[in-house]
């Protein structure tokens, strides 16, 4: 039988080389060195790395390529990036918040990001980004998984109508359950609202992933309650806290009893590099510190660890493009992630680690998967983080929907190459 798709001579994230995939019917039908079939189309990966699709655990669809409506940020600071949305949120309307979506998600596409888990503001009565970014699920469904977090962006309590409007997004389906508590009235307030928005995931049998203590205050520990509640309503492995970046500044005596609490409840973490780097640290003199999260402790306890992009050409962050090697990138300088195995770890948290948290199915390079994969211009994971690797082809579901040329610098140099190959096997 002919397949859809032969993909020759891969490298895989995991090191095997001179790999074939074969694809029918969306799906990998076998992957093994020598594969002899006939095919409608072949593609000779050149002993070039073929990946999972990149995945964006954290994003802000509904924010994103607004820069500059209807003013930019001065202070660089989140709480100036929460008021600027604020000023923005009664000007938008369904049309240009979904026509800013698609764009974006031609952009992650053309990046081989093929699932994005996007918060969306319901603290606007209207719920017009709800309705927008629904919409927006629904069309770009064949080649992009895009997975909703009811996101009480003015915080749960302290936003009038914010309780009734997550309901009413839930309802409406929005799939996860979000939450703020570092930017409620009271830490006894915040640690309500985590009571609460926990115990609506389990009536409801949703997961959850809250903004946890973005904030550079050692004693914001939201996430301890995170933790507990976590394990107090059985919510093992459905629950996220993201950014967490007040762990950064915590006593280290207590992060040492933290961080087990966190592995024994099953909670995973979500740093986002670009933006924690961009927008902690904003109110210290020198030294200033970097605000991410202390992944590598993390790790080091086995609690599942994911990047996200979090924002681009936003209220807060005003550069980006949809790369999650940008993201890996940040994570390997900011995170001191620097051995062989930690920039590995960088690689699987934009592609397996993210997937595992949204819980998606068919993810992977294996047989019976679907046939979802990047074709990288580069010859192993680490080699794709420093180059930021061009995406020569991304395949959904066996077709090829984006392809990019090779990047070949050409050279004018006597005695030298008159081109250059930019890979190198690390
Ligand atoms: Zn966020």
């Amino acid at each position: 039988m002919t397949l859809d798709l032969l993909v020759r001579n891969a490298v895989l994230p995991d090191g095997r080389t001179g790999q074939d995939i074969a694809v029918r019917g969306g799906r990998i039908a076998e992957m093994r060195p020598g594969i002899e079939a006939e095919a409608t189309r072949v593609i000779d990966a050149a002993g070039h790395l073929v990946s999972p699709p990149f995945v964006d655990i954290h994003f802000h669809m509904d924010a994103t390529l607004s820069l500059g409506l209807p003013r930019l940020n001065q202070s660089g600071t989140l709480l100036e990036g929460i008021a600027l949305w604020g000023e923005l949120k009664p000007l938008l309307t369904h049309e240009a918040i979904v026509e800013r979506a698609l764009h974006y998600c031609d952009m992650a596409v053309a990046q081989g990001l093929l699932a994005i888990r996007s918060h969306v503001d319901v603290c606007d009565d209207r719920l017009l980004a709800v309705d927008a970014l629904l919409d927006v699920k629904r069309r770009v469904q064949p080649y992009l998984d895009l997975q909703l977090v009811a996101f009480p962006q003015d915080g749960y309590y302290r936003s009038p109508g914010a309780v009734e409007n997550l309901k009413r997004a839930l309802d409406k389906g929005v799939e996860v359950v979000g939450g703020i508590p570092h930017f409620e009235r009271t830490m006894a307030d915040g640690a309500a609202s985590v009571r609460a928005l926990c115990e609506l995931a389990a009536e409801r049998g949703l997961r959850v992933d809250m903004h946890c203590d973005e904030t550079d205050d050692p004693l914001s520990r939201h996430i301890e309650t995170l933790a507990y509640e976590t394990q107090r309503l059985g919510l093992r492995g459905r629950v996220a806290g993201s950014h967490l970046t007040s762990m950064h500044s915590m006593d280290n005596y207590y992060v040492s009893k933290l961080l087990p609490l966190m592995a024994e409840a099953g909670v995973a973490a979500i740093a986002n590099p670009l933006i924690n780097i961009v927008i902690q640290g904003r109110h210290d003199t020198y030294p200033k510190r970097r605000g991410m999260t202390r992944i590598p402790e993390m790790r080091a306890q086995g609690i599942l660890c994911a990047l996200g992009h979090d924002c681009v050409m936003d209220p807060w962050y005003s550069l980006g493009s949809g790369d999650m090697l940008e993201v890996a990138h940040m994570a390997v300088h900011v995170g001191h992630m620097t051995s062989r195995e930690a920039m590995g770890f960088c690689f699987d948290a934009v592609t397996k680690n993210p997937a595992s948290i949204m819980g998606l199915d068919g993810y992977g390079l294996a047989p019976g998967c679907n046939a979802d994969f990047v074709l990288l211009q580069a010859r192993d994971p680490i080699d794709a983080i420093r180059l930021k690797a061009t995406r020569l082809a991304v395949v959904r579901r066996g077709r090829v929907i984006a392809e990019t040329p090779a990047r070949i610098p050409a050279l004018a140099l006597e005695g030298r190459p008159a081109t250059l190959d930019v890979t190198l096997a690390s």
